[in-house]
């Protein structure tokens, strides 16, 4: 149970962070979630979270591109609620796209919000952890921070860096109570997926279902979606006391893919 922690879990309002953030609720972490979408779809679900768990819920819709906002958020969250304690980030976007034709700002924008996110929001939650002696961080990565897929090279190229920078990270952290991870899924049928399907289907010349066939779920040996709630527990786990002794690991849940 996570009873008067507080967790920020960036990408939240959508998919597996906002799958992360339900499970942290219903173990009573308070929570900041942050992301974009429709104002009264995210007060909703501020109130029906809230309620139903008894926790604090705010939201921030700071632009993870932007590490200004990113300082922002983070300044916001520490002065209302004097700590981070579980910090996940999860916010991500894809584009699909040969190398040599591939748009140079998504390019940055893929490096910007998968990767570089993670060392700003990491660096300003850090102080408060070391204070308190305590800390939790996972870095949502993928299976693509193992192994690499055509047409994926920022992609692939943001989820490597961030399996690195988890282990750095974690060496500096190690004497301090705070532990540092990554979660590798394989495919979860999420907006994130969803949209990237027409695009594989054009770059490759296939057709949509082609796509979910013999793209997508031909890597995973379960040929099944792992799904969100796998993942979110899988993190609630690293969050957890039991797990003090797992740091630096970059941990697949993706139906066996890598194995291969
Ligand atoms: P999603 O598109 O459903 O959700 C992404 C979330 O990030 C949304 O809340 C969105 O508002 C937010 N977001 C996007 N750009 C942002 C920005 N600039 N600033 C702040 N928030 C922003 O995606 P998802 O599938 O739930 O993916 C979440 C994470 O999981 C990503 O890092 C993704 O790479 C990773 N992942 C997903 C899969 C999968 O199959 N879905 C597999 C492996 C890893």
């Amino acid at each position: 149970m996570f009873i008067g922690k507080t967790a920020l879990i960036t990408g939240s309002t959508s998919g597996i962070g906002l799958g992360i953030a339900r499970t942290l609720a219903a173990q009573g972490a308070h929570i900041v979630l942050n992301g974009f979408g429709e104002r009264a779809a995210i007060d909703r679900l501020r109130a029906e979270l809230a309620e139903a768990h008894g926790v604090q819920v705010r939201h921030d819709g700071a632009d993870m591109a932007r590490p200004e906002a990113i300082e922002d958020m983070m300044g916001r969250a520490l002065a209302e609620f004097g700590s981070i304690d579980i910090l996940v980030n999860n916010a991500g976007i894809q584009h699909v796209a040969p190398v040599d034709e591939f748009p140079v700002d998504k390019w940055y924008a893929i490096l910007a919000i998968n990767l570089s996110a993670a060392f700003h929001t990491v660096r300003l939650a850090l102080p408060a952890m070391k204070r308190k002696g305590f800390g939790r961080i996972v870095n949502i990565a993928s299976a693509h921070a193992l192994v690499a897929s055509k047409y994926k090279s920022a992609y692939v190229t943001a989820k490597h860096g961030i399996a690195g920078f988890t282990k750095a990270v974690a060496l500096e952290v190690a004497e301090a109570g705070i532990t540092v991870n990554a979660v590798c899924p394989g495919y979860v049928l999420t907006p994130l997926v969803e949209q990237q399907i027409p695009d594989t289907a054009k770059a490759r010349g296939i057709t949509q279902q082609e796509v979910i066939r013999d793209v997508l779920l031909a890597a995973q040996p379960t040929k099944r979606f792992v799904t969100v709630e796998q993942v979110a527990a899988l993190t609630a786990f690293l969050c957890a006391e039991d797990a003090a002794s797992i740091t630096g690991a970059v941990l697949p849940i993706e139906g066996g893919w890598t194995a291969q």
